[in-house]
């Protein structure tokens, strides 16, 4: 799934990589748009196609096979409450006080953006509304150390950090990750990580940053469908994601509007 190799990008690729970004930043906001009680995750897949294929772009989520032999059959992710990530889109609807995570890629000349929000179905509990918050701010946060010289522990320390200090949780199985011609690069940033250790940041690195909070336990497991991960206690979970590249001048959103 990852390749070993780290792929630093030029300055061209970068920009390629901005476009692919900002279409995939301009999908989420078109399915964000439609987010209300009585929608189904499969209405919101559709909105997702439609969008991408009005502007020549597709999602890498579609048909995706780790290896698990079930090909992921949405373009986005749609992950409910108690689950984190990886949700399949379908028939469920939406209700109200649902938290949900949207997760979607974009492919656009041959780069991919890679990113993912969670918000609230009409009136949110004030916890979910925290989860979301911090979910959130443990993004902005790692965002900014995604600086030539700092290390991947710098990174992941910071986001762990904060969420424990919020009372919440960061999952240790799943990561963030290179991304770049393949949705899935080397190297794996996890959402924990030791000061000073891991690997080093470097300009060109694209890297996608997505701090996945839980309520409860951290434990995490995949449902028989092969996809959908929940927390095993059923508690609230929330997933915030960007891809950021580092480059000499700090940080650059790559997968914002
Ligand atoms: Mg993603
Ligand atoms: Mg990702």
């Amino acid at each position: 799934m990852f390749e070993s190799r780290i792929n630093l990008k030029s300055e061209a690729e970068i920009a390629l990589m901005r476009e692919a970004g900002r279409l995939n930043a301009q999908t989420l906001e078109a399915v964000k748009a439609e987010i209300r009680p009585g929608v189904s995750t499969g209405e919101l897949n559709e909105v997702a196609e439609s969008f991408q294929r009005a502007h020549g772009v597709y999602s890498p989520f579609k048909n995706y096979d780790p290896g698990n032999g079930v090909p992921f059959p949405g373009s986005i992710c749609t992950s409910i409450n108690e689950e984190m990530v990886h949700g399949i889109p379908g028939k469920r609807k939406l209700q109200e006080g649902d938290i949900i995570s949207v997760d979607c890629g974009t492919v656009y000349e041959g780069f991919v953006g890679d990113s993912a929000f969670t918000v609230g179905v009409g009136e949110i509990s004030s916890e979910a509304q925290r989860l979301i918050d911090v979910t959130k701010k443990a993004l902005e946060i790692a965002t900014a150390l995604m600086v030539p010289g700092n290390r991947s522990g710098d990174v992941g320390s910071a986001i762990e950090t904060y969420v424990e200090a919020q009372g919440f949780r960061c999952t240790h199985t799943y990561t963030g990750h290179g991304v770049g011609r393949a949705m899935h690069e080397s190297p794996q940033l996890t959402n924990y990580g030791v000061p000073g250790q891991g690997f080093l940041l470097r300009e060109g690195m694209t890297i996608a940053i997505e701090p996945m909070v839980l309520v409860g336990t951290r434990r995490t497991k995949t449902l028989r469908n092969l996809w959908t991960v929940v927390s095993v206690d059923g508690s609230l979970t929330a997933h915030q994601e960007n891809t950021i590249a580092v480059t000499k001048e700090g940080p650059l959103v790559l997968t914002s509007l």
